[in-house]
């Protein structure tokens, strides 16, 4: 066979990395274009990313990397599963299948990036080509800029510069069949990789999510077709899902934020303003890849080095009451244990059980950047990190730490009718509404009636609101002073 026959034919290796999905992946409709035969690879990588999958996303990478092999048979390939470095995988996998390219869509997050770009120079040599394409992030991070050519530090100008920018670029769709090599390289079984966690805390998982794209792709159209109209006021209602419920499934990449973005074009139904604020929730998680790409270790140090002072509790059993949903705070508790039953908690929520961690019990905002980490479903390296320190005061546009959230008022503004806490804390349910939020506040018999009692049925609360106000007070302040 002569040498341009044979590279013609010579199969390209697509590697999927968070990008489980045949849709709007530049790398697989790049590689099908050519004709060639594809091998699409997933690799094990043994450190990926800030630190290893939590347990809850590793039960999702589990059903999405089945729901991709499924999608990828249909289209008459075969997913080859590896595991160990990215480098001597790829390079053993060269060697078997006689592949003359190497495709993969970029990643942005630091470990991936240290990975990748030396590899991609290893990797490229006459015989082998290396290429990359985009498709995580609506635009990429280096080429949003303020004026002087650095990065943004404040949400609002970013959202204006990604605004200005024009449209991101339209969703490429899937290939409609995938050539296949003359013979498959040999795979490890998923199976064997042990995704699925050990003790059965994920059962529930199931109840609320489906991971895989095909379940993306439906909820997109759900959303579009209903949940964006008055979507303003519903991502506010933590009762309901009143969002679009898509972030699991694009911390995997099992969609595109481009596919998502374009289908919120031209609506009839929704509101402008609705797709707007939509649309800026988007851009929340381009602005945390931003931050992410220009302050690497955001996910391990404050970006404003001061609060390193702020003299954090230990506070260990404060901890793990705050894990388990025992605070006696009802809509932290509830908050806690949609964590841990689904592996997701509403974003507002989100918001007042991270204040009550680092503002009312003084603990420091990396042990629950972690504890979410390891427990929610959409675990992501920058959004997380970002909305962390954004909740501690800490970051880039963060909210101020003097703004101290109340558990009760929060409570009762955002889960009014306590529909919230009677689901995720069922003990409580047969509260009035006017007590649900401060049980500790409510009269004997009210209690008695609605079976509750203290510190046996449901905890006291583990603090003094106003006194932990104070106390956070006082603590901000010495790190004021000390500025
Ligand atoms: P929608 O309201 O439908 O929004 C659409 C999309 O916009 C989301 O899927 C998400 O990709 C993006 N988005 C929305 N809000 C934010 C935000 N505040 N920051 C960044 N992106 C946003 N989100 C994660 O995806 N992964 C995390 O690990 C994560 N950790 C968080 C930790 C804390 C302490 C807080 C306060 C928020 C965190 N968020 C995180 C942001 C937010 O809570 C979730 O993105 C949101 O609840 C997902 O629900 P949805 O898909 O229905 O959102």
């Amino acid at each position: 066979m002569d040498d341009v026959h044979h590279r013609d034919k010579a199969p390209i290796i697509v590697w999927f990395r968070k990008d489980l999905r045949t849709d709007d992946h530049r790398a697989l409709a790049s590689a099908a274009e050519t004709g060639r035969p594809v091998i699409p690879l997933y690799i094990r990588e043994d450190q990926a990313e800030a630190g290893p999958l939590g347990e809850a996303q590793a039960w999702w990478l589990h059903h999405s990397l089945t729901s991709l092999a499924d999608r990828i048979e249909k289209l008459g390939s075969h997913l080859i599963l590896r595991s160990g470095d990215a480098e001597t995988v790829l390079q053993k996998l060269v060697q078997a299948s006689g592949a003359t390219a190497i495709f993969w869509n970029r990643r942005y997050d630091p470990v991936g990036i240290a990975i990748d770009k030396p590899l991609k120079e290893t990797l490229s040599s006459d015989a082998l080509e290396v290429v990359s394409f985009s498709g995580a992030l609506l635009h990429e991070p280096s080429r949003v800029k303020t004026k002087t050519g650095g990065p943004y530090k404040v949400y609002t100008p970013f959202w204006r510069a990604v605004e200005a920018g024009g449209e991101p670029p339209e969703p490429v769709d899937a290939p409609k069949v995938l050539e296949a090599p003359a013979r498959f390289p040999s795979s490890e079984a998923l199976a064997d990789w042990g995704l699925l966690p050990k003790r059965d805390w994920a059962a529930d998982f199931a109840e609320r999510w489906e991971p895989g794209e095909t379940s993306a792709r439906e909820k997109l159209e759900d959303f579009t077709e209903s949940t964006i109209d008055g979507y303003r006021a519903s991502r506010e209602r933590t009762w309901e899902a009143g969002t679009s419920r898509l972030s699991p499934h694009l911390a995997m990449g099992e969609i595109s934020p481009a596919r998502i973005w374009h289908a919120t074009r031209g609506l009839s139904k929704a509101d402008t303003a609705d797709v707007i604020t939509f649309r800026k929730e988007l851009v929340w998680r381009e602005f945390a890849y931003h931050l992410l790409f220009h302050n690497p270790d955001m996910p391990t140090e404050s970006l404003n080095r001061k609060y390193d002072k702020l003299g954090w509790t230990k506070g260990d059993k404060d901890f793990d009451r705050w894990t388990k949903g025992l605070t006696g705070f009802p809509i932290v508790d509830a908050g806690m244990r949609e964590l841990w039953r689904y592996g997701t908690m509403h974003n507002r929520v989100r918001m007042i059980v991270g204040s009550f961690l680092v503002k009312d019990l003084l603990i420091d905002w990396r042990r629950g950047e972690r504890w979410f980490r390891d427990t929610l479903v959409d675990a992501d390296p920058a959004s997380n990190a970002m909305n962390w320190q954004w909740v501690a005061g800490c970051g880039a546009d963060a909210s101020p730490f003097f703004r101290v959230f109340n558990p009760i008022t929060q409570g009762e503004k955002f889960d009014t009718d306590g529909l919230y806490v009677r689901e995720h804390v069922p003990e409580l349910a047969e509260l009035p509404s006017k007590w649900i939020h401060h049980p500790f506040d409510a009269p004997a018999a009210v209690l008695a009636k609605a079976g509750v009692k203290l510190g046996d049925t449901y905890p006291e609360p583990i603090v003094d609101h106003a006194k932990a106000r104070d106390r956070a007070l006082a603590a901000y302040r010495n790190i004021k002073d000390a500025a």
